[in-house]
C-alpha cells in the first residue's frame, strides 16, 4: 500500500520533471478545438482507497477527456446488454490506429474492440437503445458525476461541436457499420452521443476519482457503493490493458505493466489493482495517439513505486 508521505514526494517529483521536459509530442489538431490546448501542461492524480487524492501540476485543471470515456461507456453497455455486447463488439487488441476502417470490412462491420472508435460507436449504440439521445447522454453525465463525487463535471460543447463538425472518419465508421446492422440507431443520433460524452471534461483529481471501482473489485472502497461485480471490473482491466492504447498497448504494457486508457485530449486512467486509481495528462501525442508525457510520468511512477501487476 502506499504512504502517503512518500507517494507526495515521488508525484511532486514526477510533475517536476516532466514540466522541465521539452519533447511534448504532438497536440491532436484533426479535432481544431482540442488544437487551441496549451502543450505545456502536465497534471497528475493518485487516488487511493480512503478517497485521499495526491495531486501535482495541472491536476485540477478540466481537459477533455476523449476516448477515456469509452471505459465508462463500455462499464454502462455490459450494465444493460451483459455478454450479448459481445456480439456487437469484439475484445481483441485490433493492432491498428484507434480511427482505422480497414478491419471493418473483413470482420463485417463488427469493431475489434470497445476503444477503438468504431468499437465504442458500437458501444454508444447499445446505450442509446430505446432512449433519446439527450436521456442517454444525460445518463453517462450522470455517471462520471456519480463516480467522482463531484457534481460539476461538465460537457465541453465547443469541442463537441467541433468534433461534430468535423469528425468524416467516424462518420464513415458509423455508416459502415449502419450497413450491417451493427449500429441500430439512426447514425446521427449514436454519434452525436458518441462526440458529445468524448468531450467531457474533467480534471486529473475527478478522473482519478472516477476510476476508483476499477481498482478495488467494482466498488468504491470510501462509500462502500458497488458499481459493478469484481469480475466485471477485473475483466475491463483485461481490455484496457490489452487494448487501452490501440496499436501502442504492448509498448504500455511493456513499459507501464497497468491497464490503462489513454484519450486524444492527453490523459490517461491507470489502474493499479486493489490499491490506486491514477489520471495524468499532457496534452502532446506519440504517434499512436497516446499521451507522450503522459505514458513516460506511468513508467516513471511504476518504476520508482514497484507496482505494476507484473511484479515490481
Ligand atoms: N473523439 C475522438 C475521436 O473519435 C476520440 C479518439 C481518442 O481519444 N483516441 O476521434
Amino acid at each position: 500500500m502506499f504512504a502517503v508521505p512518500q507517494l507526495r514526494s515521488l508525484v511532486t517529483d514526477i510533475a517536476d520533471e516532466m514540466r522541465a521536459r521539452t519533447d511534448r509530442g504532438r497536440i491532436a489538431d484533426y479535432i481544431p478545438e482540442l488544437a487551441r490546448v496549451d502543450p505545456g501542461f502536465f497534471g497528475m492524480a493518485v487516488a487511493l482507497p480512503d478517497g485521499t487524492v495526491v495531486t501535482a501540476g495541472d491536476a485540477e485543471t478540466p481537459f477533455s477527456i476523449q476516448s477515456i470515456s469509452k471505459v465508462f461507456t463500455l462499464t454502462l453497455a455490459l450494465g444493460i446488454a451483459g455478454d450479448r455486447l459481445w456480439k456487437r463488439v469484439g475484445r481483441e487488441p485490433s493492432g491498428t490506429a484507434f480511427n482505422s476502417i480497414v478491419q471493418l470490412e473483413s470482420e463485417k462491420g463488427v469493431p475489434r474492440n470497445p476503444f477503438i472508435n468504431a468499437g465504442a460507436i458500437a458501444v454508444t449504440d447499445v446505450i442509446l437503445a430505446g432512449h433519446k439521445p439527450s436521456v442517454a447522454l444525460g445518463e453517462i453525465l450522470r455517471f462520471m458525476r456519480f463516480l467522482s463525487d463531484d457534481q460539476t463535471v461538465t460537457i465541453d460543447k465547443a469541442v463537441a461541436e467541433s468534433e461534430q463538425r468535423t469528425g468524416f472518419r467516424n462518420m464513415a465508421l458509423a455508416n459502415y457499420m449502419k450497413s450491417f446492422g451493427v449500429i441500430e440507431n439512426p447514425v446521427d443520433y449514436t454519434l452525436g452521443v458518441y462526440f458529445h460524452h468524448c468531450a467531457i471534461a474533467m480534471s486529473c483529481r475527478q478522473l482519478a476519482l472516477a476510476g476508483r471501482f476499477l481498482a478495488h473489485s467494482g466498488r468504491n472502497p470510501d462509500t462502500g457503493h458497488s458499481v459493478i461485480s469484481s469480475e466485471r471490473a477485473r475483466r475491463i482491466n483485461a481490455i484496457m490493458l490489452t487494448c487501452g492504447h490501440y496499436d501502442g498497448s504492448g509498448d504500455f504494457a511493456y513499459r507501464v505493466g497497468l491497464p490503462g486508457k489513454s484519450g486524444v485530449g492527453g490523459g490517461i486512467l491507470a489502474i493499479v489493482p486493489g490499491q490506486a486509481s491514477i489520471a495524468v495528462w499532457s496534452p502532446g501525442l506519440d504517434d499512436a495517439g497516446n499521451s507522450h508525457l503522459g505514458r513516460i510520468a506511468l513508467e516513471a511512477f511504476a518504476k520508482r513505486s514497484g507496482v505494476s501487476i507484473f511484479g515490481a
